[in-house]
């Protein structure tokens, strides 16, 4: 948490009337007419790491084929919430989800539902790209396989090339893919984990802050594909940038001290946010 988060309480900063936190409803626009349907709900959605409370009744909508951005000081809960779209929090002892996500109107939470196939379904791409210390090729030909996704070989090395090639990194990588994947750049490394997501045919894909580890050109890249990716793609992005949510979401999501302050088409947020918090974060008078 940064130096002036930790010094501000939650109630010590100024709040305008029309915000509503604690147990309530965060500023909500009605969705543009021709808007894609949610992907993904969430109902009063709360999370504790032990007897710390990360994040209060989080009510929001995930669109369909569109990417939503997740913004907001360090710590405010961005990355926990993201972590509740895929169960990714049921890995950290100690964590509490409650309330209600639903993928396509069925319970995540659901405890007859099978979190591998939920994890497919919902991939996830990290802040520091991860590739396993194997080769291009079976980097991306994991998940396919231990899904079952190919029966034969030659299927296997369809599915890898497809992916490759939307996550457009086929033709830096097609003639070294026996190389190792972790011998990639920053960049490469990032679209490689990308196309190991996208290889197992996921509906949403999570990313953390996937550029913070790298270059301003690789950023740039990476921001392209997004922009390619959504066509067929939900894509959620927790990112520090307001530049990079303002140029790569059509939705944006403010969260302040584990509260979703404010949700709504990027463009308004960023041009006419309705919340003061909303409005003195975006203009950089704190975060
Ligand atoms: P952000 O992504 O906005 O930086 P996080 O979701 O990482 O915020 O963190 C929200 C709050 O939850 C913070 O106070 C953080 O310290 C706490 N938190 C996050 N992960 C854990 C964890 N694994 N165990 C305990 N507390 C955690």
């Amino acid at each position: 948490m940064n130096a002036a988060l930790s010094q501000a309480a939650p109630g010590a900063v100024e709040r305008p009337e029309a915000t509503v936190h604690a147990g309530g409803r965060a500023t909500v626009r009605a969705p543009l007419p021709g808007a894609p349907a949610s992907k993904v709900e969430a109902q009063d959605v709360s999370v504790f790491y032990g007897q710390k409370q990360a994040l209060y009744d989080v009510a929001l909508g995930i669109p369909e084929r569109a990417v939503t951005a997740f913004i907001g000081p360090s710590g405010c809960g961005k990355s926990t919430f993201l972590r509740c779209l895929n169960r990714m929090n049921d890995t950290i002892e100690g964590s509490k989800v409650v309330g209600r996500i639903t993928l396509d109107g069925k319970d995540v939470y659901d405890p007859s539902l099978d979190v591998v196939t939920l994890r497919a379904r919902v991939g996830m791409v990290f802040q520091k790209p991860n590739p396993f210390p194997k080769s291009i090729f079976e980097n991306v030909a994991y998940g396919p396989r231990i899904h079952g996704l190919a029966r034969k070989k030659a299927d296997l090395a369809v599915i890898v090339e497809a992916a490759l090639r939307k996550a457009g990194l086929w033709d830096e990588v097609k003639d070294r893919l026996d190389e190792t994947g972790t011998g990639l750049s920053g960049g490469q490394q990032q679209r490689l984990c990308i196309a190991r997501a996208i290889a197992v045919s996921p509906e949403v894909i999570l990313m953390d802050e996937p550029c913070s580890a790298l270059d301003p050109i690789a950023t740039a890249r990476i921001e392209d594909l997004i922009d390619e990716l959504r066509r067929n793609y939900t894509i959620v992005i927790v990112t520090h940038s307001m530049q990079q949510a303002a140029r790569v979401s059509q939705k944006t999501c403010f969260f302040h001290l584990g509260y979703l302050v404010e949700e709504g088409p990027t463009q308004e947020i960023f041009t006419n946010p309705r919340d003061k918090l909303t409005q003195d974060y975006i203009t950089g008078r704190f975060g």
